[in-house]
């Protein structure tokens, strides 16, 4: 018996359901592999541990009535925690549909939802109400009669209070019968998407939307029985049933007419992946085509148009498992490129580490570079792309390899390249928050690595720590403030005054050169605060002498360094970024050698 769900066990919409409780010729039928049906009182109960299930819900209830004064008589409890700290779904004497917390702090006003329209106006004989939680949201659902979608009635974005989980539910009123509302069934599911389980989509007409490669995400289809629209909705990851991350293959359809209507994330912002990019062979990617950018309530739900028949659509332009190998096959010939794995994730694949540089030099006689990419989600390993134009500057300069080493890692997080997701590892942690503690096996890889050369006398003197995120304008640095070197943070790292000038005429030497030659413009920065947790507040203070910044990559815009303007994030601009980011590094590291 499963006693989970997760990314692992959810294949379909069905596989999150957590029990069903259906009223058949006037016996209510139980069904659940996680909760147990006690009778008297009625109560459903979780029997494995909260933390094996995502944190959301969506239940739903059909009601039947015998006429709508039914509805405005007494409180009917639909389902409730009685727990001091619980919570109650109900409809009112007046027919609202209401979900309150029966902890009324601090306010009655926040700690109750409700409908504002009374059910009876719109519902039929039998009807469908239900709610979602997901985090801090929470939404009212109803439905005209049983075979109808449900529709939102009111929206919670900041419920302060819900619970992260619901291990005890009681349908109170299951067996009353004095009530004139009977509930026919009551089902709950592991995630708040409750449009995957209105039914209604028709069958797909010869255009099919696919996962059946390596890299591609999780997700759900709904087809409507023609080749004009098709609705994907994006699949579990680690921690949420949604994700803003989408890799998928469609085949057949209608160029420039058939149109997919992508529902993303559940907070309905773009956040990370507002565009989304095409591709024929997964090798040459193109902008897609946004016909349509938001729902009617304002959420984030692109229409984007076919480009194609058969074509990849993804949240980014993909360096995953598939590109890595490709990459890392063309590279182990070259005679400088020595590969290592320096580490395994959670799930035990290997971390990669390139190391680029001249082995007939010794290595303490040059400088050297580290760049890691792809902590988080897979958008986020569009740095990792940067590796391909570095190497073939470094193949046209070879000279340079006899004075640095360039240690890069394309993707940390190679479990989250696997599997697809908002960017935490298996253990559900960010791993750019465990440098310092909490150590992942992500982070301790990369770490135990460079501690090693510190023992061979070998000092790392420029760090980039690379993500990226939809929304950025153009791809910001993140760096320390001025005053970061003199504060008391780095106090005993620095040591005078004299240092924490040097530090701070090197950074802006530094920034100079990266706007010059990587278009990385000072005015598009952020700057950020040492937190003690990040892969460059690490770097920062465990080499003292070094640059250490975290870099941002915007998919929506870049700033060209040649033509001096912002343009469209494509191949084309990460090759230049990519070249221009080396040569930034490398006229830094020159203007430091001594002599
Ligand atoms: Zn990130």
């Amino acid at each position: 018996m499963p006693n989970t769900i997760n990314y692992k066990t959810v294949r379909k919409p069905q596989d999150f359901r957590l029990f069903s409780l259906v009223r058949k010729k006037g016996r209510m039928a139980f069904a659940s592999a996680f909760y147990k049906f006690t009778k008297d009182p009625p109560a459903l109960v979780l029997m494995h541990k909260k933390e094996n299930f995502y944190p959301e819900i969506y239940l739903e209830c059909v009601l039947q009535i015998n006429d709508l004064s039914a509805l405005m008589k007494n409180e009917f409890i639909i389902a409730e925690d009685t727990a001091y700290d619980g919570w109650k779904f109900y409809l009112d004497r007046y027919g609202h549909l209401m979900f309150q917390l029966r902890d009324k702090a601090p306010s009655y006003e926040e700690s109750v939802a409700i409908s504002h329209l009374s059910l009876a106006t719109f519902v039929g004989m039998t009807f469908k109400v239900g709610f979602t939680v997901s985090g801090t949201k929470l939404l009212l659902l109803a439905a005209k009669d049983e075979r109808q979608p449900m529709e939102v009635l009111f929206t919670v974005e900041d419920f302060k209070g819900l619970p992260p989980f619901f291990s005890k539910i009681e349908p109170t009123h299951l067996e009353n019968k004095s009530s004139r509302i009977r509930i026919q069934r009551l089902t709950a599911y592991n995630t708040a998407r409750f449009e995957l389980f209105q039914g209604g989509a028709g069958k797909p007409n010869g255009c099919l939307v696919k996962t059946d490669f390596s890299g591609a995400s999780r997700m759900f289809c709904a087809y409507h029985g023609n080749r004009e629209l098709i609705d994907i909705y994006t699949g579990p990851e680690f921690c949420n049933t949604t994700s803003y991350w989408l890799f998928v293959r469609v085949t057949g359809a209608v160029k420039s007419k058939t149109k997919l209507r992508i529902h993303q994330h559940l907070d309905g912002r773009p956040n990370m992946c507002p565009v989304f990019f095409w591709s024929l062979d997964r090798k040459k990617w193109f902008r897609a085509n946004s016909l349509k950018v938001t729902d009617e309530r304002g959420a984030f739900n692109p229409l984007l148009e076919a480009p194609a028949r058969d074509f990849y659509l993804a949240s980014s332009i993909p360096f995953l498992e598939t590109e890595l190998r490709q990459v890392t096959q063309q590279l182990k010939r070259l005679p400088f490129v020595q590969i290592t794995n320096i580490g395994r994730t959670v799930e035990k694949r290997d971390i990669k580490l390139l190391k680029l540089t001249d082995s007939t030099v010794p290595d303490v006689e040059k400088k050297h570079i580290a760049l890691i990419c792809g902590q988080h989600s897979p958008m986020e390993m569009l740095g990792a792309h940067f590796l391909m134009p570095m190497v073939d500057y470094l193949k046209k300069n070879k000279a340079i390899l006899q004075q640095v080493v360039l240690y890069f890692v394309p993707i940390v997080n190679m479990d989250c390249a696997h599997w697809g997701g908002n960017g935490l590892n298996v253990n559900k942690l960010n791993t750019n928050r465990c440098w310092f503690k909490d150590l992942q096996p992500e982070t301790s890889g990369i770490l135990n690595y460079f501690k090693k050369l510190k023992h061979k006398g070998i000092q790392v003197d420029y760090f980039i720590d690379i993500h990226a995120g939809g929304t950025f304008r153009n791809h910001p640095l993140v760096t320390y403030s001025d005053n970061f070197y003199v504060g008391p943070t780095v106090k005993n790292i620095f040591k005078g005054k004299a240092d924490a000038q040097k530090m701070i005429h090197k950074k802006h030497r530094a920034l100079k050169l990266l706007e010059q030659y990587a278009g990385l413009r000072t005015i598009d920065h952020i700057e950020g605060s040492f937190r003690r947790a990040l892969a460059q507040d690490y770097f920062r203070i465990a080499y003292p002498e070094a640059m250490a910044f975290s870099l941002e990559l915007g998919t929506s815009s870049y700033f060209d360094p040649i033509k001096k303007e912002s343009k469209v994030v494509d191949q084309q601009s990460l090759r230049i970024v990519g070249e221009g980011l080396l040569k930034a590094i490398l006229a830094q590291i020159s203007a430091d050698a001594p002599g």
